[in-house]
């Protein structure tokens, strides 16, 4: 279902996060948001899921995954 370089990132930012959900402290149904996307403009394509830093990762459920982006945009940033 994963692609193995997205199946370790997110075991990475489960772990750092210690597989709580970052807003409300759940363990169940976790998922890894992206905070940012990226554009990378000298290739004309957007990053690989698993190619950005952890500090633009987060942990959270999938309840408040789902409320996440209904209430706001992921911004897109060309670098
Ligand atoms: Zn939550
Ligand atoms: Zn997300």
């Amino acid at each position: 279902m994963f692609h193995p370089n997205w199946k370790a990132k997110r075991k990475e930012i489960l772990h750092r996060d210690m597989h709580r959900c970052v807003h409300c402290s759940s363990d169940k149904d976790l998922q890894v948001h992206h905070r940012q996307y990226h554009f990378i403009a000298s290739e004309q394509k957007f990053r690989l899921p698993w190619e950005y830093p952890g500090h633009l990762l987060i942990t959270l459920c999938e309840s408040c995954h789902s409320k996440g982006h209904n209430k706001y945009k992921v911004p897109t940033i060309t670098i």
